[in-house]
């Protein structure tokens, strides 16, 4: 008897059994292939995962599969050891992580599964034009000349990964004749781009890096690349990808956020001599389906995403790298609330290939790993090119009279500097105009109705907004406490500090940079590429200019506000600030010129400055290593966080300490417990946010614990009025 194993997508925590449909040829049938099965009182879809010889429910109350969807399996199996280690060790519903690992058309049970999208390609008129003569249209040249290189075509998301956001000029073409759109199916644009650049020679430092994974290349090895910002990680990667590609190998390579990386994407295409497949959040579902499909058919040899592509099928992969490491951006913060960074640790380990982890501000966790001798250490402490690391300096401002947040020492060094020719960079980390609006007279602050939060001010569409549940509503004229007309703002965020700027410095371009800014497609693309083009001399923004970007001619950076990060709640805020810090402080002097950081401080006394300041970062890890030692946090622990959130606060409360209870009555050895306690932020979008925390010495004997606990946490009766979440290694106490 042939029983089919299922993991379908729903929100329980076991595999279902079923028979095959009546009919089926079991010898034509795949593991990971997609399945339509009866559930409930409906159909659902679900991956097949095994093809069993007896089931513990009698036959006669087994249901059939209704459909087999595919002919061929999606997930390797592989794949399927992957999907369900990780369903387990986070705790979550194995079907839905097998549907979060598929393209949403895939998830829906569409039974095509090849996805096409929109491409261009030469028409025969337009291949007879010479591009050299279109000297009147330098746009019109470029696209001409990259689409000559391709004969087959294109996807759009190739072309503008090239030549910047071009849909205009892609259309101008059209209309003289000389390109035609077209759909292009997964597997058809196998080409690589053409145009090339011409890598640098390595230096010492970064040769012996590439040596030692190459030699490693045979089997599974964790390397920390730690090099500082322009030391030349990118190359070391660029050079291993050649390599594995040169093998036959595939590569994944894991990038924090997508849009924030054009530059490094551009640089993956122009210097790569392979077909590569991007995946990140803002693609159209074709765009991202045919990617997916491309990576999974072993088309695309290189794949680069952000951390949902460390569960793409990829069925040559030899090789994976994880940029930024650090960056919290890998750990999904909802749902299936998986680290891609660990996860590609596992997934390295399954296909026995290398995984290289590179930051020049690492996490404790990895530097940890390195230091127990697990992982290998690899060391950038040099800037490549000969530039030279930045200075870091505090700017006591406890007496200094602020305009919109900025010194009058910082301001007089940003006029010497603009003076020059060079380039400034500002980082404020608030959007918005003020975080605070109040009544003169009697003291009201614009709260949000739904949070423990408070409204932020936004004038450039005239609104307050909440940045915790995006609640919004028009600028108020008046007070609705007394009436009055006396409101004020205080504080600012990055859109009161341009005000400022713009009416100082009138004839200075000026570029902002956040999420207001940056909000449509392509915008914050075309913005980076006229700060390269020297278009800008201020540039100001949040965190989003604080991530891999290259500013060659940025010669200052100021640091305007992170005294409130000094005494965050969470035990990371220390970890996470310095990180900050550095980072920001890596986008200045990265080519010939050298820069200069300034942090403004009311605090400058505070050991974490300090220690940044008088060593670096490698001195502050090991000193903050050593505090957690002794606080036995992790990485010298494992925590688990139970969240739970309704709209009673009794209701959270009561199902978290029906919880506690529960585990009372089970085998708890080595695992501590503290709370139910509010959540730092006690009320967020209408609802109580409570939480648990789990801690053990040992990971095996947290995870045994969660094993039994968590389904049984499920059934609970209590459970039914609250939403709750398993959170394993959680990164933010939020
Ligand atoms: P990181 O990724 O560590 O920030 P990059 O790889 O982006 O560093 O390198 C920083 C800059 O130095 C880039 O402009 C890069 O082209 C240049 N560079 C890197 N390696 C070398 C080298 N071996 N020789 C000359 N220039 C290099
Ligand atoms: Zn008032
Ligand atoms: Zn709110």
């Amino acid at each position: 008897m042939a029983i089919l194993r299922v993991a379908v997508a729903a929100p329980v925590y076991s595999i279902f059994d079923y028979l095959p449909p009546v009919g089926c040829d079991l010898s034509q049938l795949h593991c990971g292939v997609r399945v339509r099965v009866p559930f409930g009182r409906g159909e659902r879809c679900g991956v097949l995962l095994q093809v069993a010889s007896e089931s513990p429910l009698q036959s006669n109350r087994l249901k059939r599969v209704l459909e087999i969807l595919d002919d061929q399996a999606l997930f390797s199996a592989e794949d399927i050891a992957l999907l369900r280690w990780a369903a387990d060790y986070y705790r979550y519903p194995p079907g839905e992580v097998f549907a979060s690992a598929l393209p949403a058309r895939l998830r829906k049970g569409t039974k095509d599964k090849r996805g096409a999208c929109s491409g261009w390609r030469l028409t025969p008129p337009g291949g007879a034009v010479d591009p050299d003569e279109l000297n009147r249209a330098p746009r019109q040249a470029e696209l001409m000349k990259l689409l000559s290189h391709s004969p087959e075509g294109m996807t759009q998301q190739d072309i503008v990964l090239n030549c910047g956001s071009c849909t205009s000029v892609l259309r101008k073409l059209e209309q003289r004749g000389w390109l035609e759109q077209i759909e292009i199916r997964a597997g058809n644009d196998a080409h690589p781009v053409s145009i090339t650049e011409a890598a640098p020679d390595l230096n010492e430092d970064q040769r012996k890096a590439v040596d030692k994974v190459v030699a490693g290349l045979a089997g599974f090895g964790v390397f920390l690349l730690d090099g500082v910002t322009g030391s030349g990680k990118t190359e070391v990667y660029l050079e291993l990808v050649k390599k594995v590609g040169a093998q036959g190998g595939q590569t994944l390579v894991l990038v924090p956020e997508i849009g924030l990386t054009p530059q490094l994407l551009q640089r993956f295409r122009r210097r790569l001599q392979l077909s590569i497949s991007v995946l990140h959040s803002s693609l159209a579902e074709g765009e991202r389906e045919q990617a997916w499909q491309r990576a999974r058919l072993g088309v695309s040899r290189v794949v680069i995403g952000t951390r949902s592509s460390v569960f793409v099928p990829m069925p040559d992969l030899r090789l994976i790298l994880v940029d930024e490491e650090h960056d919290l951006s890998f750990k999904q913060q909802d749902g299936f609330r998986y680290s891609a960074r660990d996860v590609a640790v596992f997934r390295a380990l399954r296909c026995k290939c290398p995984v290289v982890l590179g930051s020049a501000t690492p996490s404790l966790e990895s530097l940890k790993n390195a230091l127990d001798g697990r992982y290998l250490h690899l060391r950038l402490p040099a800037r490549a090119g000969g530039a030279t690391p930045p200075k870091i300096e505090l700017l006591d401002i406890r007496s200094a009279q602020l305009e919109a947040g900025v010194s009058p020492v910082l301001m007089s060094l940003l006029e010497t500097e603009l003076g020059a020719g060079n380039q400034v960079l500002l980082f404020l980390n608030r959007r918005g105009y003020a975080p605070i609006l109040t009544c003169h007279d009697c003291g009201w602050l614009a709260q949000c109705e739904r949070c423990d939060a408070r409204m932020t001010v936004h004038l450039s569409d005239n609104q307050l907004s909440c940045h915790h549940c995006g609640a919004q509503y028009p600028m108020r004229r008046c007070c609705p406490e007394c009436g009055g007309e006396a409101l004020r703002t205080l504080g600012q965020g990055t859109e009161r500090l341009e005000e400022m700027l713009k009416m100082r410095y009138p004839h200075v371009g000026m570029v902002r940079i956040d999420r207001d800014a940056t909000r449509h497609k392509g915008s914050l693309e075309r913005l980076l590429k006229e700060i390269k083009e020297g278009k800008h001399a201020l540039l100001l923004g949040t965190q989003m200019l604080a991530k891999g970007h290259h500013f060659p001619q940025v010669t200052l950076v100021g640091i305007l506000d992170l005294d409130q990060a000094l005494f965050g709640a969470d035990f990371r805020a220390a970890e996470r600030m310095a990180q900050l810090i550095v980072q920001v402080a890596g986008r200045a002097g990265r080519a010939v010129k050298p820069g200069r950081v300034l942090i403004q401080t009311r605090h400058p006394d505070h050991p974490l400055l300090q220690t940044l300041l008088g060593s670096s970062y490698a001195d502050f890890a090991s000193e903050s290593l050593r505090e957690r030692r002794l606080a036995l946090l992790p990485p010298f622990s494992f925590q688990v966080l139970l969240r739970a959130e309704a709209n009673q606060k009794e209701a959270a409360l009561k199902f978290l300490e029906e919880c506690v209870e529960l585990g009372g009555t089970m085998n708890a050895a080595g695992v501590e417990s503290w709370g139910p306690v509010s959540a730092p932020m006690e009320k967020r979008a209408g609802r109580y946010r409570f939480q648990l925390l789990l801690q053990s010495d040992k990971r095996s004997v947290l995870q045994g614990f969660l094993a039994e606990w968590v389904p049984r946490i499920a059934i609970l009766r209590s459970a039914r009025w609250v939403r709750w979440s398993v959170d394993v290694d959680p990164q933010e106490i939020l």
